[in-house]
């Protein structure tokens, strides 16, 4: 089983102003992972470093036991990256810039072809091979770089933010397709989005500031949240309240009365404040949004 130590790794900007990466560890077998973090969390930093494409300050990357800046060029033959910022070719169509990147990755002819059909088969582009990559939609372009990530068959998939822009139809069919291509693999995913890994990562792991603050099943990190998400009958003048007061999940209204999710360490008192089953939403809420 292919491994991946990303051993105590750290990195700065601006001089050492702002710490994107703080002493981050963990190991990652075959399977999905779904790196989770808002905006700032230092999930693309960490994306460029797996993928040698910025340099730690401190800490190392190990593949199979050796570290990648040994290894050089046998790792990345074995890596396949989707990056954030895309720069995409417009003007080109999607088999002239397959046929480009798999020229860059030193894909021979024949090896190149019966990879590039067989890859927009998988994506299922192969009727639009011929047309230009600006005319397509945000999920037929996302589909295209994840089909570029695959040319050289990579045993380690980076995917920063795959369904970054996409409608609720494209994040459910790129979450469809990632886990099915994801067998064998070692798959990492960034988003901020909790539906795009709650049912297809074999873990998910929490960025927050830079600092791992857990890594572990859906299910256990879940757990770490039991008896504090509540459901709680309102009336509709204390709404304000309780959004100045609480992270709120979620409200809806039922008839003149509003009931409001919140998870909480201090249920309010002088109300009946039901205990619920915790989601991954929650936690998300209870972990990157500080109680006021
Ligand atoms: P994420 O991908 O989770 O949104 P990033 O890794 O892009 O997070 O950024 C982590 C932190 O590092 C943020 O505070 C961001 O502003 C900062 N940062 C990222 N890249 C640079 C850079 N090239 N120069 C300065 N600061 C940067
Ligand atoms: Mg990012």
């Amino acid at each position: 089983m292919p491994e991946l130590e990303i051993k105590n790794v750290s990195k700065t900007y601006k001089k050492g102003a702002v710490k994107a990466l703080d002493d981050f560890l963990v190991t990652l077998t075959s399977g999905v992972y779904g790196l989770l973090g808002p905006n700032g969390a230092g999930k693309s930093t960490l994306m460029n470093i797996i993928t040698d494409n910025l340099n730690a300050e401190r800490g190392e990357i190990i593949y199979d036991g050796e570290n990648i800046k040994r290894l050089g060029k046998e790792y990345r033959s074995v890596l396949g990256y989707m990056p954030q910022q895309q720069g995409l070719y417009e003007d080109f169509t999607l088999n002239r810039f397959l046929w480009y990147m798999a020229a860059l990755k030193g894909l021979k002819k024949k090896e190149a072809k019966q990879k590039i059909t067989s890859l927009l088969e998988t994506v299922n582009l192969s009727s639009s091979a011929h047309k230009k990559l600006g005319s397509f939609s945000g999920g037929m372009k996302q589909r295209a770089l994840i089909a570029q990530a695959l040319l050289n068959d990579p045993e380690i998939l980076i995917l920063d933010e795959p369904t970054a822009g996409l409608d609720p139809k494209e994040r459910i069919r790129i979450r469809n397709f990632i886990s099915e291509i994801a067998e064998d693999k070692i798959v990492l995913i960034s988003t901020h989005v909790v539906s795009d890994i709650e049912f297809i990562a074999k873990e998910i792991i929490l960025l927050k500031n830079g600092q791992l603050v857990s890594h572990d099943t859906c299910g256990n990190l879940i757990k770490e949240i039991e008896n504090i998400v509540f459901e709680v009958e309102i009336e509709r003048e204390d709404l304000k309240r309780f959004q100045d007061n609480y992270r709120l999940s979620n409200l809806y209204n039922e008839e003149d009365k509003i009931i409001v999710r919140i998870v909480t360490d201090n249920p309010p008192e002088n109300y009946a404040a039901q205990p619920v089953n915790p989601t991954l939403e929650d936690l998300y809420l209870y972990v990157f949004e500080n109680e006021k």
